[in-house]
């Protein structure tokens, strides 16, 4: 296949509770900023902080909100249009996350897949590029891979048009996230992991093209740390991470390490 540049993101969710450790979590990245040329980095504040840090970083690590509307400004209480991104110097937003999509039952907004393409559609004609989340709960996975291949592919099937007609594939990232590895400290198995990353990546061959299969990026999240990156990192289909927990730490700067 092509070379596709690896890409880190670092998922704060709802995190910190007090604007003044905003310094610290930011200053927990600038170890990465010396990978830059091997492994895009962003980061994903909640919405309430984007503003606070959007400048902090170092240059080249890329702030990313962590979801954004389907459609733009108006009568959209409690949400973001791509147009106030933009604005304000963003050219990232990851959406689908499934803390939002309602997998864990949370008092969030169900988000469908639908919904989903439409968000896509709309970030992309806006010139920004997208993180895109999917990803299987436990009871699919322990039907086996070929259940979770299916769920995947039900996940992507709507974005498929959109895909085909995306010019620069690396403007959509595909963030493959078992929904019973996030924040429980169980991560896939890296076998797990690259069967399941190589199974979308046939997928997306047979579905959409052969260009984007080799083109689009699939980071593995789900409980990725310092300690299980280096594995994860060296198998082929597996293009880097997004990562809740330990992205609030000083090994953030690991992970990226490891992939680059
Ligand atoms: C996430 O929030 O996308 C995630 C993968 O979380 P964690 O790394 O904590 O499992």
């Amino acid at each position: 296949g092509m070379a596709r540049k690896p890409i880190v993101g670092g998922n704060w969710k709802c995190n910190p509770a007090t604007a003044s450790s905003l310094d610290e979590l930011v200053s927990n990245f600038d170890g990465c900023a010396q990978y830059l040329d091997k492994c895009d980095v962003y980061v994903c504040p909640s919405n309430l902080h984007v503003a606070l840090v959007k400048d902090s970083f170092k240059p080249g690590i890329k702030v990313a909100p962590q979801n954004c509307n389907f459609t733009g400004c108006g009568a959209y209480t409690g949400e973001m249009s791509v147009d106030q991104i933009k604005d304000m110097g963003m050219s990232t937003v990851l959406i689908g996350h499934s803390e939002r999509r309602g997998e864990f039952g949370l008092p969030t907004p169900k988000e469908s897949n639908e919904l989903m393409a439409t968000k896509l559609q709309y970030i992309l004609d806006q010139g920004l590029s997208c993180v895109f989340c999917i990803g299987e709960p436990l009871p699919i996975r322990e039907k086996g891979v070929d259940a979770v291949l299916a769920e995947c592919a039900n996940q992507l099937e709507d974005i498929v048009p959109i895909l085909k007609s995306l010019e620069d594939k690396s403007r959509v990232v595909i963030a493959y996230e078992p929904v019973w590895a996030i924040g429980t400290g169980v991560a896939a198995t890296p076998e797990q992991a690259q069967e399941t990353h190589k199974g979308i990546r046939d997928w997306i061959a047979k579905n959409v093209d052969q260009t984007t299969a080799d083109e689009i990026r699939i980071q593995y999240g789900g409980s990725a740390n310092a300690k299980n990156a280096p594995e994860l990192s060296a198998f082929p289909d597996i293009d880097g991470f997004l990562v809740g927990g330990a992205s609030l730490k000083p090994e953030i700067a690991d992970i990226v390490a490891a992939i680059s």
